[in-house]
Parts: C-alpha cells; sequence; structure tokens
C-alpha cells in the first residue's frame, strides 16, 4: 500500500509519501517563519495555501513518475489538532485530492502520529510516549482501545514557553534551537566536561537560577516557569544562563512524569514525539531516566520529530489496512482533536 500524507496543523506544510511494502517515506516539506513574533494563524493560513498544493504536487509527480498512474492507494491527512484556518485548507486539499484520485481518505489525529511513528519505528509493543511539541505536551499509554492521556501540560504547550522567554529577548521564531545553542555555550564556558554522569548538564558546577518547578500529580505547568524566565532577563540575568536553567528545569518536569508514567503503567518502553524532541539535552536526560530504570528508549530522527507529513502517511497506511477511512462528509476538521478521542483500530492487525 502507498499512502499520500499531508500535514498543515501550524507552521509546516507538508506531503508525503509512504510506501508500506518497502518502509520507506518521501517528505517534502515548506516552512512558514514568521518575520517577527511567533506563528500568526491567518499568515500561517496564507503559508498553507500556497504552498500545500506545490509540496503535494512534488510528492505526487514523484511518485507518479515511479509507480504510474494509480500510485497513491489512500489520501491520509492531519485532521486536527491544530490552527483552525490552516487545517481547514488541508483538509480541503486531502478531500479534493481523494475525490480527483477516486481512493479512500483517511482523517489522522496529529498527537496519535507524533507517537505512532516512534512506536513503527522503534518496534516496540506498547510504550508510553512523550509527546513534546511546540503547542502540546503529554504523556500517552495505550489501554482498551485507545491511547490515554495519563498527564498533560495544564497551560502552555512545551516548544509555546519556550518560545514565549525567546520572543521576549527578541529572538526569531522559533526559539527552542536558539535556547539549546546558547544553554550548551554556557554549560561548556561553566567548565563543562559533557560528562553527564553526575546529572548536571555536563558541568561540574553548573549555577541553576531558583525558577518554578511545577509538576501536580502527573501534570505540568509550564506558564510560571516563562514569565520568571523574563523576569530574570529584565532583571539582568545572562541570556545563556536563562536559557540553561530554563531547559534543566522543563526538561527534568517532563522526565519526573514521564518515569511515573512507566512506573505507574508498568511499561518498559518509552518513545519520544514532537519538536521539542530535537534537543539534545532533553533526549539525553530521559535516556539516562531510562537506562536507570532498565527501560528501552527511542526517539525518531529529526525529521519525523517535528511537525511533517511522513507520519501522517504512516498512521494513515495503518488506519487504511485495518478499514478505518471516512466519507468525504464526514471529514471536518477538529481543532481541538485530543488523542484520546480516536479509536485506535490498527493494533490488532498491525501489517500494513
Ligand atoms: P504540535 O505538534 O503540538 O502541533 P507545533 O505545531 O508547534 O506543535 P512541532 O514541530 O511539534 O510543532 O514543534 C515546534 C516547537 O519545537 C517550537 O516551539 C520550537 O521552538 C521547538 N523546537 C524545535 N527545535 C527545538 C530544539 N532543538 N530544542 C527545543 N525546542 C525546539
Amino acid at each position: 500500500m502507498r499512502v499520500l500524507g499531508i500535514e498543515g496543523t501550524a507552521w509546516c506544510a507538508s506531503a508525503a509519501l509512504y510506501d508500506a511494502e518497502t518502509d520507506s517515506v518521501l517528505i517534502e516539506s515548506d516552512a512558514y517563519e514568521p518575520d517577527s513574533g511567533g506563528i500568526h494563524p491567518r499568515e500561517a493560513a496564507e503559508h498553507m495555501s500556497e504552498a500545500i498544493p506545490e509540496v503535494v504536487d512534488r510528492v505526487l509527480s514523484a511518485a507518479e513518475a515511479e509507480h504510474g498512474p494509480d500510485a497513491v492507494d489512500a489520501i491520509a491527512f492531519s485532521r486536527g489538532p491544530g490552527l483552525g484556518p490552516c487545517l481547514r485548507i488541508v483538509g480541503t486539499a486531502a478531500r479534493s485530492l481523494a475525490g480527483t484520485l477516486d481512493v479512500p481518505l483517511v482523517g489522522v489525529n496529529h498527537m496519535v502520529a507524533h507517537l505512532e511513528i516512534g512506536r513503527h519505528q522503534s518496534g516496540f509493543d506498547n510504550p508510553v510516549c512523550l509527546n513534546a511539541s511546540g503547542a502540546n505536551a503529554h504523556l500517552l499509554g495505550y489501554h482498551d482501545g485507545r491511547y490515554r492521556v495519563l498527564g498533560e501540560t495544564m497551560d502552555a504547550g512545551v516548544g509555546n514557553a519556550i518560545d514565549k522567554f525567546t520572543r521576549h529577548v527578541g529572538w526569531s521564531h522559533p526559539g527552542g534551537p536558539k535556547v539549546e545553542a546558547a544553554a550548551a555555550e554556557f554549560a561548556a564556558a561553566a567548565g563543562g566536561s559533557g560528562d553527564d554522569s553526575k546529572g548536571d548538564g555536563g558541568t561540574a558546577d553548573a549555577n541553576l537560577l531558583d525558577l518554578p518547578y511545577v509538576v501536580k500529580g502527573m501534570d505540568f505547568s509550564f506558564s510560571g516557569i516563562s514569565s520568571a524566565a523574563n523576569d530574570a532577563a529584565d532583571n539582568g540575568v545572562p541570556v545563556e544562563e536563562i536559557c540553561f536553567s530554563l531547559q534543566e528545569h522543563v526538561f527534568a518536569m517532563l522526565a519526573e512524569v514521564s518515569e511515573r508514567a512507566l512506573s505507574l503503567t508498568g511499561a518498559d518502553e518509552l518513545v519520544l514525539g514532537g519538536g521539542v524532541a530535537q534537543n539534545d539535552r532533553l533526549r539525553e536526560m530521559l535516556a539516562a531516566m531510562c537506562e536507570a530504570r532498565g527501560a528501552d528508549f527511542h526517539a525518531p530522527e529529526p525529521r519525523f520529530l517535528r511537525d511533517n507529513a511522513g507520519m501522517i502517511a504512516v498512521l494513515g497506511a495503518k488506519m487504511a489496512a485495518a478499514g478505518d477511512t471516512i466519507p468525504i462528509a464526514e471529514s471536518a476538521v477538529d481543532p481541538n482533536f485530543r488523542p484520546d478521542q480516536v479509536p485506535v483500530t490498527w493494533r490488532d492487525g498491525e501489517s500494513v
């Protein structure tokens, strides 16, 4: 089976072809980069309307050049969660393509796709998943036909919380990679050897700022730490020092709740998803936590972590193989589509 996936929940206009026979994925993406500030929904939607036809055309042309006119067996699209104006453009493109090619349509939950790409690649049987993305942060675990939300942010998404600080100090979007670079610079200047055996980020005498660390049960909160980081910058604390402490606090919160989720469910596998998961320090902390408790850990390669249509096409293929397609008339997008709303139809058979 070959599935053409389309993604466009916020900033990344992306199309992909997944060939289940060879387990290969071709991805074409075009990112929206705001001139200033964060993601503006209207500008992002304008970007989608220009870029989605182009990335779809590139992938479809490549597919038809290799496999002929019947190259695509189904169209999968990100149905939500995401920005409504962007989702509606993706939904319209997917419906018209499915109609034109006369193939089934598959509506994919973007957050379940972040999880499933890690499960697919790792071959893990029943992992807990930490989704650390821009607009979201949650732990998912499978039980009785659905992915249950074991813990989640009570306010901002983890990437958005970091980006809020970088906007405050005048850095362009996205802020996450810049915070990672500045934190690494601070750690190196503080005399870090890169050896994280003491769990201090590789700095022997790391000087952590006192920022809010908010974990309540299985949930976490990031809005307080963004404001405290902004205040520290206003009070003249060097920005590299704030970036280091911001990362250490935020990622420790994520690691703590991930460990608790593994412990509560008895799972011994953790997969990571979402754009923030591209951060080396987060992956290092989670890998250390998993190693300490004898659990396996998998983080997909970066092109499958940030928003991308590859993960939509891969999960779309599993859903299509399970007969989980939708009539065009029932394919409305849902900006608040939660992962636990999705009946998991594809895990019994598994093959595509
Ligand atoms: P969602 O998947 O919830 O819809 P999203 O659409 O914002 O989120 P993602 O691609 O998952 O998209 O994540 C984007 C976020 O990842 C941004 O907030 C960005 O700052 C952050 N990010 C990217 N690279 C890094 C990095 N190296 N370290 C930390 N954060 C990063």
